[in-house]
């Protein structure tokens, strides 16, 4: 089946905001096995978007429209597709009952007049309800082809994509589709396709694609068949080829992130973890604590920023300063043994690098980082080069990727 997205807002014409939702549906399509062949974007003109809808039902299965469910007079998006399909639209009690419970409950308000207009939906039509918000979406089947509504707002169209859209779609599909991510660091993703260039260029189904995303990659192995065991009975032997091929690159198959991968292993092992972070300026700390129950691996950390703070908070030697300079072995060391003194962790990781633009007073390039993890039988320190020539943000996200792998590859007894 082939998919196509027509966003609908004039802001996103403007270039104010950014056309986020694509993104979202787009990843979730192809998570589904169904392929997108276009992107439109246009305003709120019904002229327009009706010549956009016309178009997209001469090429796509389905269509999938963001925004313009509101209840304002530039929300235009139900009306002009029902006029576009000749599909009437009609008042659906339950749903305006359960926007006047939403403001009720939600906003502590009664329900404005014109947001009537968001219960009216074209007949026939399959509803899709919006617990998180007051936009309710839709989908019918007409000229063959599928239309679905979503709407604008980033949360609820994911929201409603996930909870509303996907079993929508995954009925039309027929059988099952399933599939695997394979996510890998410390490899890129051309060398992973030159790895793995012959199953993913000759093979149908099961099919094998990489995907580029910020420090890593990540290889999606995905199935069709009748059955969900069917599917799965098919990626296996495909998923164990890419394990073998690719080695202790991979930190995981249906995984969510390094840092989630670290926390877990430390869980498992009851350890603790602290941070003193000096050019990652408290990434690695954030990126932990973005996980819900942190708290249960990760004891705190420092962020190290000047040399009076590595010395007078992680009691980093003033000799050791001096002699080597903050971006050194020794005081990536001394920070990580002192954080793991003053927070009372089982194992402290450091990063102390040049971030850039420039390189630092002792002449250090771009992107050189040391990174020490302290444990109780030792500490160790690696010196990496990283991000150069990318700007400050990618030699931070790199730094802290490596320290997580680095934490990774430790709690494995994997070569660093
Ligand atoms: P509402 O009920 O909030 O009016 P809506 O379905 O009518 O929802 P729009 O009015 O088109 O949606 O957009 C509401 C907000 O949602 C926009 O101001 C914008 O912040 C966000 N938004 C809309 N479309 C997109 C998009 N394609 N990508 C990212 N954000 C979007
Ligand atoms: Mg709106």
């Amino acid at each position: 089946m082939i998919a196509e997205l027509i966003a609908v807002g004039t802001e996103l014409l403007l270039g104010n905001i950014a056309n986020t939702d694509a993104q979202i549906l787009s990843q979730g399509l192809s998570a589904l096995g169904i392929t997108v062949h276009h992107h439109t974007v246009v305003g709120d003109n019904p002229q327009r978007l009706r010549e956009a809808l016309e178009t997209a039902a001469k090429r796509s299965d389905i269509i999938l429209t963001t925004g313009g469910l509101g209840p304002t007079y530039d929300d235009l998006t139900k009306q002009t597709i029902c006029e576009t399909f000749g599909r009437d639209l009609e008042l659906h009690e339950d749903i305006l009952e359960e926007i006047r419970t939403w403001f009720q409950t939600k906003m502590g308000k009664p329900m404005p007049a014109n947001n009537v207009q968001q219960a009216m939906l074209p007949v026939g039509c399959t509803v899709f309800d919006n617990p998180v918000g007051t936009a309710p979406g839709c989908a019918f089947l007409e000229r063959g082809v599928h239309v679905l509504m979503l709407p604008g707002p980033p949360f609820e169209c994911r929201y409603m994509f996930e909870n509303r859209a996907v079993p929508y779609l995954k009925a039309l599909t027929k059988g099952a589709i399933v599939s695997h991510e394979i996510k890998i660091f410390g490899m890129g993703e051309s060398a992973v396709e030159e790895a793995l260039h012959e199953p993913m260029t000759t093979l149908a189904n099961p099919t094998l694609a990489p995907y580029a995303k910020l420090n890593e990659c990540m290889v999606r192995a995905t199935a069709r068949a009748d059955t969900a065991e069917e599917a799965e009975a098919m990626l296996r032997p495909l998923v164990d080829r890419v394990l073998k091929t690719l080695g202790d690159v991979v930190y995981g198959v249906d995984v969510g992130s390094l840092e989630e991968v670290v926390s877990r292993l430390l869980l498992e092992r009851s350890l603790t973890l602290s941070a003193a972070e000096s050019c990652t300026g408290g990434l690695i700390a954030k990126r932990l604590t973005d996980l819900p129950g942190a708290s249960r691996v990760f004891r705190g950390g420092v962020v190290s920023y000047t040399n009076s703070v590595k010395a007078g908070v992680l009691g980093v030697p003033e000799a050791l300063l001096e002699e080597y300079g903050a971006v050194s072995e020794p005081v990536a060391r001394a920070m990580a043994e002192g954080c793991r003194k003053i927070c009372g962790s089982d194992l402290a990781v450091s990063v102390t690098g040049v971030a850039g633009p420039d390189r630092d007073d002792r002449g250090s390039e771009v992107g050189t980082i040391y990174i020490a993890l302290a444990a109780p039988e030792g500490t160790i320190c690696k010196k990496l080069s990283c991000g150069r020539g990318r700007g400050r943000d990618r030699v931070r996200s790199a730094a802290a990727q490596n320290a997580f792998d680095m934490l990774r590859r430790s709690l494995l007894g994997l070569p660093l």
